[in-house]
This record gives C-alpha cells, structure tokens and sequence, in this order.
C-alpha cells in the first residue's frame, strides 16, 4: 500500500462535488442540520452497489450542502489538500457552475470561488499543481452549455492559465450529444481542451460517432465503445487513430454498475491495445476511494508489477491539459522521485 501511496500520481477525472471527503461532509452537515443529511445519503459504501440513477440522486443531496461561496471553497480546498496528501503532483478538478437564488450564488462566483481555492493552495505551498475545467450538464441543453462555454473562456483568459477545458457530463440517460455539439465546436476553437463522457451507457453509439468527430481531447468512461461490450471496430479505430485517451474509473463504474466487477473493467481491453489509458477516481467521495487504492486495484485486478504502475502514471503526464512548461516540470518531478519510490 505504501508504493502505490508514494507514487506520484496525475488525477484528470475528479468532479469536485463527488470528491467531497467524509470529515468535509461531517463539517457541511453540520453547518446545516436542517436539512436532515446523513452520511449514508452521501456516499457508497464498501462492498456497495447503486443503479446509475441512485447515484444522481446522491449528487442531488449533496447540492443542497454545498450552496454558497463559503461552502464551495471549504469544499474545493480541501479535496486539493486530500488529493496532494495522497500523492497526486498534478490534478484537474471540473464542476458544474450553479446558481442559487437562496444563497445569491451566481455561475460566475461559483468558477471564482473554485478558482481561489486552487489559488489558496497554490499559496500553501502544496506539492500539488492543479486546473480547473468547466462542466455542461448534458441534461441542460443547447441554451446552458453555450453559455457555459462563454463564461469558460472568460475565465481562461482571466484566469492565468488555470481554467483549460470543458468536461461534458450529466446524466447519460437523458438529453442528446447533438444539441450540445455547436457549444462543444465552440469551446474547442477558442482553445479549451474537451473532456466528454461517453458511452457510459450502451444507448449512446450514434452519440459517440457524432462526438467522436470533434474529436475530443480525452474521453471519460467510454465502457460501452468496443465491440466486446456491444460498441463497434468503427468507434474504437476513430477513438485510436485521433490517439484520444481514456479516463478509466475502476470503483466508479463498478459501484455504479455499468461494469459487472472489476476484472471485467474495460480497462483490460483499452490497456491490451497500448492505447493512452489513464487511473481515475471520478468521484472520490461518493464511491469512497483515492488515486492510490485504485492504482492498486488496477494492479491487482489485471496482475501489473510496480514497473508497469509506475509507466501508467508516468504516461498520465502526456494526457494533461495544462501548457507544455507543466508537462516538462512533471516529467522531471518522476525521474526524480523514481530511484526513491519504485
Ligand atoms: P459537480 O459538477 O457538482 O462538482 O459534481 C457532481 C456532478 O458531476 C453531477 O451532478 C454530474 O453532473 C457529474 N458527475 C459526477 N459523476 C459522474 C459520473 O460518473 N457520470 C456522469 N455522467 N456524470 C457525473
């Protein structure tokens, strides 16, 4: 457990509300008894399983924790904290900007607040270097993710570099990649990078062939693309010739049941195929885990030695979205912890 603690480590699929940590929760729910919130609403337990549908329903819940400027940056500055305590060197975290009326929360002070908090970090002195990317919630429609875009670029011109990209998440159940595709051409031609989950669910072959020719930077999830689990060559050649990575979800899936259990995880056919494969939590909180227990998972699931761990993090490093500059630092960061650590 230690090596796979030590290992630097490069996180791309974190949502920040799922991230949220067991003492943050204690910490919100306190702040808001009223509401009647248990842990159990929050998260999924050892051993535990939820439909896809469930889990939406626990982000509902924790919606209703985090609802203000104060919350939000408690909230974002200590999952930077429990992500670079865990050994992650370099972590893009996305959310979904929301206003609430309530709380005069507005889209535009819920990217500041995110953004001060990577700031407040950055001030810590933490080993952590970390980038923000804009979430669409696919069920909100053409409307929403165009302006989502616009205020993403704003930010990333405003924000020194730290806002580079937009994720595409949400529901996979409901609404259709097709409305969003003028916002995502958007995004993509003002230079923010595209992360978009896809085929999460077995419904959304045509949706992936449509998205596919964006094409996006990284895809999230992709469990249903190959032809093994009723996807198609045609989506998995597009995926490898464009040379697009995956960000696998190990806990995730399995506790959200897309993925039967963790020896099927896709992860053995995209990893088979050397094709550009990255670990991830996707939301630590709410699956309890960390980038260290799913590295380990990974490596006892498909029988990996530290030497192949090592190369899998290390290869993470060339699927980030941050500026070429970061990229070179992190390299050198892993040559220069590798006699220590592996
Ligand atoms: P937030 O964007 O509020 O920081 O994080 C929670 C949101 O992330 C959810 O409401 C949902 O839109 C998105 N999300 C988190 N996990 C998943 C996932 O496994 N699949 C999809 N499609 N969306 C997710």
């Amino acid at each position: 457990a230690r090596f796979y603690r030590e290992l630097p480590k490069v996180e791309l699929h974190a949502h920040l509300n799922g991230s949220v940590s067991f003492v943050t929760m204690e910490k919100l729910i306190k702040r808001k008894p009223h509401l009647n919130i248990e842990h159990s609403m929050t998260a999924i337990g050892k051993g535990q399983r939820r439909t896809l549908d469930e889990c939406f329903e626990v982000f509902k819940v924790i919606h209703k924790l985090v609802d203000t400027e104060e919350d939000i940056l408690m909230v974002a500055t200590d999952v930077i904290r429990e992500f670079a305590a865990d050994g992650v060197k370099y972590l893009e975290l996305r959310s979904t900007p929301r206003e609430e009326k309530d709380t005069r929360l507005t889209k535009q002070s819920y990217v500041e607040t995110a953004i001060k908090a990577i700031q407040q970090c950055k001030s810590e002195g933490l080993d952590i270097d970390v980038r923000f990317l804009v979430a669409i919630d696919r069920r909100n429609g053409t409307e929403v993710a165009m302006e989502t875009v616009k205020l993403a670029e704003e930010f990333m011109l405003s924000s020194g570099g730290l806002v580079v990209g937009i994720d595409l998440s949400g529901d996979p159940t409901v609404g259709h990649g097709k409305y969003l595709l003028p916002a995502l051409e958007k995004a993509k031609n003002c230079g923010l990078k595209l992360s978009l989950h896809l085929s999460e669910v077995p419904s959304q072959l045509e949706e992936s062939d449509l998205l596919l020719n964006l094409p996006p930077d990284r895809i999230g999830h992709g469990t249903f693309l190959h032809p093994e689990m009723g996807g198609s060559q045609h989506l998995v050649d597009k995926v490898v010739k464009n040379n697009i990575p995956l960000e696998l979800c190990l806990t995730s899936n399995v506790k959200g049941q897309t993925v039967p259990s963790y020896s099927q995880h896709h992860f053995r056919y995209w990893y088979q195929l050397g094709h550009p494969s990255v670990i991830c939590t996707d939301d630590k909180g709410v699956f309890c885990t960390d980038l260290s227990q799913e590295y380990q998972l990974a490596a006892s699931t498909f029988d990996l030695g530290h030497e192949a761990v090592w190369k899998l993090s290390q290869q993470a490093i060339d699927c980030i979205f941050a500026e070429e500059a970061l990229k070179e630092q992190l390299k050198q960061k892993w040559n220069e912890l590798q006699p220590q650590v592996l």
